[in-house]
């Protein structure tokens, strides 16, 4: 945890697999994609064969390999664009996880909360519109809005160190990619949580040791005990 005592604490949460499941999303937005290819091809199972290639590890070309299989053609540059804009423009049907809606909760008029999500930030709109949370952040940072913004640069943290900055204020960044979430909130000072999720993208993955994290946890349940002795020992 941060050397220094605090007084007031802001926590700042990541979106995908901290949040809610991101296969969730992925599954929601292949389902409108095949929405738009049964009109284009006469496909009706597009959204089953891409996420059978999602689960298999594949990534950046789902779409064409599909199409392929399903041996349409010609595919043109305007096909897969019209893909990606159904897949980034989708309403995704996904939910909050039960113990992120608990935090959520459990962190309303104790912490700030803040919000860093990295990704289109088309889809990073929706994705919190569905989840009908925006209300909850003081801010909501998205880096895909902001040039060569997305983690590990530190921008994002900055930010929100500028806009919530109070005395006696400590932050603290929960997520769960070891790769990339850690080490610009670690040089900030920042105490940094993983959740590690059981269907998680990132749940085998681990980070370099430099920017490990200080917590992990399984569920944000663990953590409103944790939160609540910090705050009630004297801060
Ligand atoms: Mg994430």
């Amino acid at each position: 945890m941060q050397k220094e005592p605090f007084r007031r604490l802001c926590i700042v949460l990541d979106l995908d697999d901290t949040l809610f499941l991101e296969r969730d999303y992925v599954r929601s937005g292949f389902t409108a994609v095949g929405d738009w290819v049964k009109d284009r091809f006469q496909i009706h199972d597009f959204a089953a064969r891409a996420y059978d290639y999602f689960e298999q590890g594949r990534r950046g070309d789902i779409f064409d390999a599909v199409l392929k299989d399903c041996c349409c053609s010609p595919i043109t540059a305007a096909d897969i664009d019209s893909m990606v804009a159904a897949y980034r423009r989708h309403s995704p049907k996904i939910s909050l996880l039960p113990d992120a809606a608990d935090f959520l909760l459990f962190c309303q008029g104790r912490f700030d909360l803040g919000l860093v999500t990295d990704g289109h930030p088309d889809s990073q709109r929706r994705k919190v519109a569905a989840l009908n949370i925006q209300h909850l952040f003081a801010v909501i940072v998205m880096t895909g809005e902001w040039p060569n913004a997305s983690k590990p640069n530190p921008r994002a943290f900055q930010h929100i160190e500028e806009r919530l900055a109070a005395p006696g204020m400590g932050f603290c960044y929960i997520a769960d990619n070891p790769v990339k979430d850690f080490q610009a909130p670690l040089t900030l000072g920042w105490t940094t949580i993983r959740i590690r999720r059981e269907y998680g993208l990132y749940a085998s993955g681990e980070g370099p040791v430099d920017t490990r994290p200080h917590l992990e946890v399984s569920s944000l349940d663990s953590l409103k005990p944790l939160f609540d002795s910090l705050f009630s020992a004297g801060n």
